[in-house]
């Protein structure tokens, strides 16, 4: 195959998310049959960030769709880290939630960690309270992460080998690259961890096995970073608004991005320029349909677990 045909195979995000789904609405189902309970999931929202009212939306319609319960507590911006803290200590105390979230980014006038830290960890099912980051650093059990453990997942059930593994992480937030770090390492991959004082980017990541880009900057991720075959996780979400930019990303799929951009006024690429990583990878998740399906299913999971450890199941 010439350089110009060759294409990296696409991970199916979208397969693996629904098998998890399927999986959850399984157990879902037998634990009301068999314990006559159904888990719940509270979700608490602040504020009209248009991003977090969709992504909420999101998580309580796929709640519904797997059986699970859910509460949406949607509260003003104007709402105090107190009034917000009152809310946390009261769905703790609620013996029927089983997973509590808050969604984030809070309003600048509220005190995010100290809401995050009033969570009950048991309920932590997005994994950001600091005893379930300690835990997982410690490789305990724990509730981590949903993109992290939605990434792992898709690795897991693609047949990506992580043991002995290169793996190579760009981006060290909270959310996403330190815990998703943590994980890779419990399953025996050998982990590298750049960031923005990264020296020579390209020659630490040219030797990964497994590259996993969660930066936030628009198809950053280029073929010089890409070792030949490598498996290619690409988790960030960006607007493109320019026909020219989508022109180069895209490559042959380019006219229905730009239609995207014509209909909607933007089409979403990744960390990872596509069509280079295109040439050069063995396998690469696809934005939209690649780790962002798999966040909220690994949250439905998350849920249940938090739900049958609470309860002693
Ligand atoms: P953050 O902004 O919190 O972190 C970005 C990281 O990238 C930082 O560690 C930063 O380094 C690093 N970085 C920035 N510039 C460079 C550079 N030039 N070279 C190397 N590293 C760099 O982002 P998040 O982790 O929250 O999100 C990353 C992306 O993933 C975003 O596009 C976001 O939208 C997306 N995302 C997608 C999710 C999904 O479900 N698909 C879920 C969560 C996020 P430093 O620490 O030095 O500043």
């Amino acid at each position: 195959m010439s350089n110009e045909q060759r294409r990296a195979e696409l991970l199916d995000g979208a397969r693996v998310a629904e098998e998890i789904k399927r999986e959850v609405a399984a157990e879902v189902a037998s634990l009301k049959l068999e314990h006559g309970f159904v888990p719940c999931l509270a979700v608490i929202r602040v504020g009209e960030d248009p991003a977090s009212a969709v992504y909420v939306r999101n998580k309580v319609r796929t709640s519904e769709a797997v059986g699970l319960r859910s509460e949406h507590h949607a509260l003003p911006a104007e709402t105090t880290t107190e009034e917000l803290l009152e809310l946390v200590k009261t769905l703790n105390a609620m013996t029927d939630v089983d997973g509590l979230l808050v969604q984030l980014p809070l309003p600048a006038n509220v005190d995010e960690r100290l809401v995050i830290e009033a969570i009950d960890p048991a309920k932590d099912v997005d994994g950001f309270h600091p005893v379930n980051i300690g835990r997982l650093s410690l490789g305990q059990q724990t509730l981590a992460p949903c993109t992290p453990v939605g990434i792992i997942e898709l690795l897991e059930r693609s047949s990506v080998q992580l043991r002995g593994a290169n793996a190579c992480v760009v981006g060290r937030s909270q959310i996403v690259g330190r815990p998703l770090a943590q994980l890779l390492l419990q399953r025996d991959a050998t982990v590298t961890i750049c960031h923005s004082r990264t020296r020579d980017l390209p020659s630490i990541t040219s030797r990964a096995d497994i590259l996993i880009a969660a930066i936030g900057r628009a198809g950053f991720i280029r073929a010089e970073h890409i070792k030949p075959g490598a498996i290619v996780v690409d988790v960030g979400i960006n607007r493109v608004t320019d026909e020219a930019v989508a022109r180069d990303f895209f490559g042959d799929e380019a006219e229905k991005r730009i239609e995207s951009i014509a209909e909607r006024g933007y089409t979403l690429v990744g960390d990872v320029h596509p069509a280079e990583a295109d040439r050069v990878a063995g396998k690469r998740t696809p934005v939209p349909g690649g780790v962002g399906l798999l966040t909220v299913a690994a949250l439905m999971r998350n849920t249940l677990v938090a739900a049958r450890r609470r309860r002693g199941l």
